[in-house]
Parts: structure tokens; sequence; C-alpha cells
């Protein structure tokens, strides 16, 4: 039985009782920090014109709470598999700016996590059954302590994207993402392609070859999906393969969230926002309507627990089993990701929920 804490709390309260709501569950949970740990916020920060994204005026007390442990906090997040404005960290850093996420409002620094171009990660051993090794960005891997900051969406792919969709695809190089995302190699458009070369560069196993006049060419046989040519090329003619189940993506998210928790599993901790919860996740670029009526935010050590205890309390609202039916036509099952995240040994699906 793992402990989730909740507090019902809903937006129209305002920002400065959400903080205080945040800082009050933060303190059932204290100790994991000690002095000169780098902690790691993650969120996300929203897309361009996203409006449901976890609110920066709702973390102010959060940082402040871990520099009075003496943590050094950084938000964070990592690059974009898809083009947008979060794809390469001058653009992402920008965006998490626009929407106050930056220093001087937060009172901590802002920190893209796998570097300019989505290079910066290391490669992570895990008892998995897709992966046995996967591609976390190395300032996370690198941090001593990581707070997820998530807020629950549901998603057409994933069915839920609450924490274990945070960790495991949010702390994924671009590479990482489209391992996630794809059961297929990726492909060269090219229309699009200017023979540039550097795809041929970076490729990893030299699968890549230039057909002069025409393009790069890509040979599925050597190939082996790693996405690093999806990543590199800057001129968008390597196309993002988004053909995997998602009952794959939903277990090898929960395979990277694995990874990127390995050594830090006495120092995390999670928090949900089941405010302004969306159909679609923040990558939307669109201000989109709240689904549910606002329930509160909940945290735990545990991101499967609370993952569980998350979408338990959507379903008790509406006596329904809210995101599946949410995505009823698409036959998606958030559950699947929970499962699969305990019999890997992520976490429990088990809880204890504390009103403190
Ligand atoms: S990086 Fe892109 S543009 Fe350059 S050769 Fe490769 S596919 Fe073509
Ligand atoms: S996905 Fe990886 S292995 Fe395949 S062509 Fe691209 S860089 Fe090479």
């Amino acid at each position: 039985m793992q402990k989730v804490w909740f507090m019902p709390a809903k937006a129209e309260e305002g920002e400065q009782a959400l903080d205080d709501k945040v800082s009050k569950l933060f303190g059932e949970a204290e100790g994991f920090i000690e002095e000169d740990d780098f902690v790691s916020l993650k969120i996300h920060f929203g897309e361009k014109n996203n409006t449901g994204h976890v609110k920066p005026g709702y973390l102010k007390k959060l940082v402040e709470e871990i520099k009075g442990h003496k943590g050094k906090p950084f938000f964070t997040d990592t690059n974009t598999l898809y083009k947008g404005e979060r794809s390469n960290s001058i653009d992402h850093l920008n965006q998490a700016y626009e929407h106050d996420f930056n220093p001087e409002n937060l009172g901590c620094p802002v920190i893209i996590a796998d570097g300019l171009l989505s290079k910066n990660y290391s490669q992570v051993e895990i008892p998995g059954e897709h992966f046995d090794r996967v591609n976390v960005a190395n300032d996370i891997l690198h941090s001593d302590a990581l707070i997820g900051v998530s807020h629950m969406t549901g998603h057409p792919a994933a069915c839920m994207g609450a924490s274990v969709k945070n960790i495991g695809m949010g702390c994924a190089s671009r590479s990482g993402k489209q391992q996630q995302h794809a059961d297929v190699n990726p492909s060269v458009d090219w229309d699009q392609c200017q023979e540039c070369g550097q795809c041929i560069e970076w490729c990893p196993v030299g699968a890549i070859e230039m057909i002069e006049g025409k393009g790069a060419k890509i040979d599925q046989e050597v190939c082996y999906g790693c996405a690093e040519c999806v990543a590199t090329c800057q001129f968008g003619a390597i196309q993002v393969s988004w053909g995997g189940t998602s009952k794959a993506l939903q277990e090898k998210m929960a395979e990277y969230a694995l990874g990127a928790l390995q050594d830090k599993r006495d120092k995390s901790l999670f928090f949900n926002f089941l405010i302004h919860v969306t159909e679609g996740c923040d990558c939307y670029n669109t201000a989109q309507s709240r689904v549910i009526e606002d329930i509160g935010i909940l945290m735990s050590k545990d991101p499967v627990a609370l993952d569980e205890a998350s979408a338990d309390l959507m379903n008790e609202r509406t006596d329904s089993q809210f995101l599946n039916e949410l995505y009823a036509e698409n036959d998606l099952d958030y559950k699947l990701q929970l499962e699969h995240a305990q019999s890997i040994g992520l976490g429990s699906r088990e809880y204890d929920l504390i009103e403190p």
C-alpha cells in the first residue's frame, strides 16, 4: 500500500490558494532533499496557446521549500519529437518564459534537460520487456532528486497523461520518444531533403547513404530505430513514425519512467494536478476546455499509485471509466500503462488515500 495524499482544489480558488495547498502537501513528504541536491522539477510548460498546463503560480512555495532544505531546484523538460515551439532548447526556453516559467517569477532556473538538439542523454540499462536500455536526458539523470509535476489529461494514443507519462515520455531524449511512439523505423522524404549529410554523420550504425540528386536513404535492414536522424534533421525531412499500438506505447512509457527514476527511487516525489483536465495533452497548441469539474491535487512517492488514485477519483466522480470513455472510439484503456508499470517494478497500484 503506497500513500497518496489528496487535497481537493479548484482553479477558481486562485493561484495563491493552490500554491498553499501544494506547499502543505509537500510538508507531508519532507526528508528526501538534502543540502546541495540538484532537484529537477519535471513539468510540461505547455505548447504555444495551450492554457491547461500547470501554472507557475501554483509552484512558488514549493521552490521556496526546496531552497529552505538547501536544495537547488530547477524547472525542466525535454525537447519534443514533433515540430513545434518546443522542439529545440532555444524555442523551448522562450516558450517556457512566455508561460511565466522564468527565474524572475519562480526564483529558480529553467534548464532544458536534453540539450540544444536533444543529443544530451545517456543510456540507462533497465529490466524491461520492450527495452533493455533507454535514452534519458542527462540533466535529469544527473540531478540528485526529482519532483514530477503533472497535469492530468487524456491522450489520443496513451489514453491517460499523468505521472507515468510525464516521467517516461518527458524525461526521454527525442530518440527515446521516437522509440516509444513507434514500432517502425523512420524514412526520408526526398521532397524535403537538402542533402546536407548531417543525418549520415549522426547515425550510429551507418544505416544512411546519400543518393545523389535525390536525398538521404535509410537502409531498413540496418536501422534499429534509434531516431537520432529524426532529431538531427533540421529540414523536417526525416519523418517521425507514429505507428505503434496504444498498448505498446503505454508499456514503453512505463519502461522509460523506470529508467529515468532508476537511481532516484528514494529521492523522488510526484504531484498530479486534477485541475482543468483536458481531453488532449498540453502539447496541443490550443486552449482546450475542461472535461470534468476540478478535483484537486494529489501527491505520492509512487507514480503508479498516484496515477491509479487520480484515475479512480475521476471514475468515482463520473460513475464511469472516465478516460476510457473519453477515448471509447479509439478503444483505449489507461490501465495498460499501470499494469505494466507495476509488473516491471515501477510502483504499486495499491494505495491509501490520505487527506492531510
Ligand atoms: S539531415 Fe535531413 S536534409 Fe540533411 S541529408 Fe539527412 S534527411 Fe536530408
Ligand atoms: S533511426 Fe537511428 S539507426 Fe535508423 S537511420 Fe536513423 S539514426 Fe540510423
